[in-house]
C-alpha cells in the first residue's frame, strides 16, 4: 500500500492525514499540487477552493493547500464531480480543473472491469490481487502522469465565494438552540432552525 515515490514527505503527510493510499488522493493530490505551484499556499484565507466532490482526493486539498472547512476557504458543492476550483483573491487568479475522461491510464478500463465484477458476481481470490494490483496502477499513474493527461483547465463558472463573515445568531422558537442568521427558517410567522422547519413541513 506504500506509495510509489516514498522520498516525497508530502506525500507520507498527506496519506497520514487521509488513513490510506488510494487513487481518489492522488487526484487530489496532483490538484493540490497545481494550486501550489499556480497559486502558492494558503495560511489564511488567502486561496479558496471550491470541490464539486465529498470523495478522498478533497483531503489532499486541505492538507497540502491550506483550504479547510474550519477556516471557511473550502467550499463543497454536491455535484459529485472530480472538479477543483481554485481562486486567489489578490490578483483574482482563478482556474477550475476537471478529471479528463480517460484520466486512469490503462490500468483504468481494468480497474473498471473488475469493480463491475465485484459488484455484480463477485471476485475469485486471483481476481481480488488482480483489483489489488490495478487500484496500485492506476494511483501510481496518476501521481506520475503528465499533468495535461488527468485535468481539463477550465474558467470557474462564478466568481470567488464570500468572505468568512461573522454571523449574528438567533434562537431557534422551536429548539430553543442558538442558530447562525443565515440559517433561519420563517414558519408561520416563527423563526425556526433547519431540523425544526424540515419538521414540521414535512409533518
Ligand atoms: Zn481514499
Ligand atoms: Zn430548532
Amino acid at each position: 500500500m506504500n506509495p510509489v515515490t516514498k522520498n516525497d514527505e508530502l506525500i507520507e503527510r498527506t496519506i497520514e492525514f487521509h488513513g490510506h493510499w488510494c487513487p481518489g488522493l492522488a487526484i487530489g493530490i496532483r490538484a493540490a499540487r497545481w494550486a501550489l505551484g499556480e497559486m502558492g499556499k494558503s495560511p489564511d484565507e488567502e486561496i479558496v477552493a471550491v470541490v464539486e466532490t465529498d470523495m478522498c482526493g478533497v483531503d489532499a486539498i486541505q492538507c497540502l493547500v491550506g483550504c479547510t472547512f474550519g477556516k471557511g476557504n473550502l467550499i463543497h458543492r454536491d455535484y459529485g464531480k472530480n472538479a477543483f476550483t481554485f481562486y486567489r483573491r489578490r490578483d483574482g487568479k482563478a482556474a477550475r480543473l476537471v478529471t479528463r475522461e480517460n484520466f486512469k491510464g490503462e490500468a483504468g478500463r481494468r480497474l473498471s472491469d473488475l469493480h463491475r465484477k465485484m459488484r455484480e458476481e463477485g471476485l475469485t481470490e486471483a481476481e481480488k490481487k488482480q483489483l489489488e494490483e490495478a487500484r496500485q496502477e492506476v494511483s501510481r499513474w496518476i501521481l506520475e502522469c503528465p499533468v495535461e493527461e488527468l485535468f481539463h483547465v477550465k474558467e470557474p463558472a462564478g466568481p470567488p465565494p464570500q468572505r468568512a463573515r461573522i454571523m449574528a445568531s438567533q434562537v431557534c422558537e422551536v429548539c430553543g438552540e442558538q442558530v447562525m442568521e443565515t440559517r433561519i427558517r420563517r414558519f408561520d410567522g416563527k423563526f425556526l432552525c433547519i431540523p425544526c422547519f424540515e419538521a414540521v413541513e414535512t409533518r
